[in-house]
């Protein structure tokens, strides 16, 4: 009998979602971002199913290393570029596309001999602050970029938006004021749009949209969840009840005993704890399914268990099932009781666990 923890990747809701982007965006291409093991889900098992995307971005050669061993055909982009120059042999000869975001990775492609033209991408610092060339080098490096006889014509351009979600932030009108100015007149192919973005105008959809959150079935909007976009949950993260006892008025719960019972209640003992990738500062409260029924979670999370109040599943017994987040419990609801963000959720899930595709 091995540990009843498990999370089930439901693959159909996967395509589901790349559909919805398509439907949203038209004629935009599709940049489907897959960092962070697709963002906990599998970084191989999530490409395999989005064949139907244009593209995949990934944060580093490892990973473009295992989607190639994959046999994966699209273009893969490495969103931070080259951290080396001995990199840029290995990006020649798996074929990748890279982003270009500093002065000193286009002397890498200067100073290169091998001649394999490579696809670049050249990313903008329009205010986030983060990656980026500034707006005034812009110029400067596509002369210096078309100069390289190791690099594709057809140079494409991009920029990031730092409050994407909040969209009545003054920062998102100010940076797509920057991007646009500085590439109108300018043959090339934009893109600006993550998920955020993609839901909140389709006037930063241009060229091509670079999805992730959204494609694993989650808002990237705060406040809302992704039902509302019709988008489907990807991920659930499921278990089952290890244990079930009826406890006294006063007895306390888990270490440090900061929680006790109100009065007599049942509570039920389940098989995850932060050691899999669970939030540890999940609150008192935090909402968990027995059964299908919404039940809250009581005192701090261990390493390898929960607690659960029973009160309104007075029948429940072990081995019933408990869903921690997923299909009806949606998962930007959990990170809220943890004072966190989805994104952090679905990328700390354990590789310990058992992973079930669903098609
Ligand atoms: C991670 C990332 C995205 C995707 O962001 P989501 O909010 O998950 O949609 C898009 N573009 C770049 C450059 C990224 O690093």
């Amino acid at each position: 009998m091995t540990r009843p923890s498990r999370v089930i990747i439901d693959k159909s809701a996967l395509k589901h979602n790349l559909q919805l982007v398509k439907k949203l965006t038209h004629n935009s291409k599709i940049m489907a971002i897959v960092k962070a093991d697709a963002y906990g889900h599998g970084l191989v098992r999530v490409a395999k199913t989005l064949q139907d995307a244009d593209a995949f971005g990934v944060s580093c050669l490892e990973e473009a290393e295992k989607l190639r061993e994959a046999n994966i055909l699209l273009p893969i982009v490495l969103l931070e570029g080259p951290h080396e120059i001995i990199e840029l042999s290995r990006i020649q000869e798996l074929d990748l596309d890279v982003i270009i975001h500093s002065s000193n990775q286009i002397s890498m492609l200067e100073h290169t001999n091998s001649k394999k033209k490579i696809q670049i991408w050249l990313k903008i610092d329009t205010g986030m602050h983060r990656l980026g060339l500034s707006p005034f080098e812009f110029k400067e490096a596509m002369k210096r970029l078309e100069a390289c006889s190791n690099v594709k014509n057809g140079i494409n351009i991009m920029t990031h938006l730092a409050t994407a979600n909040e969209i009545n932030h003054p920062l998102v009108t100010q940076q797509f004021n920057i991007f646009i100015n500085l590439c109108k007149n300018i043959e090339l192919k934009k893109t600006i749009a993550n998920s955020a973005a993609i839901i909140n105008s389709s006037k930063f959809h241009l060229d091509w949209v670079r999805p992730g959150l959204m494609l694993y079935g989650v808002s990237p909007i705060k406040g809302e969840t992704a039902i509302k976009y019709g988008l489907k949950s990807v991920m659930t993260l499921e278990s089952e009840l290890i244990s079930v006892k009826n406890l006294n008025k006063g007895d306390s719960i888990g270490y440090g005993a900061t929680w006790c019972c109100p009065k007599n209640m049942p509570i039920g003992i389940i098989a995850v704890g932060y050691g899999d990738g669970f939030p540890r500062h999940a609150k008192t409260g935090t909402p968990v399914l027995v059964n299908g029924v919404r039940c809250s979670l009581i005192g701090r999370a261990s390493m390898d268990m929960l607690t659960v109040d029973l009160s309104n599943q007075a029948h429940a017994k072990i081995g019933d099932k408990v869903v921690l987040w997923g299909g009806e419990l949606p998962i930007e609801e959990v990170a809220e009781h943890a004072e966190t963000i989805p994104y952090e959720l679905l990328c700390s899930v354990h590789k310990r666990l058992m992973f079930i595709e669903k098609n």
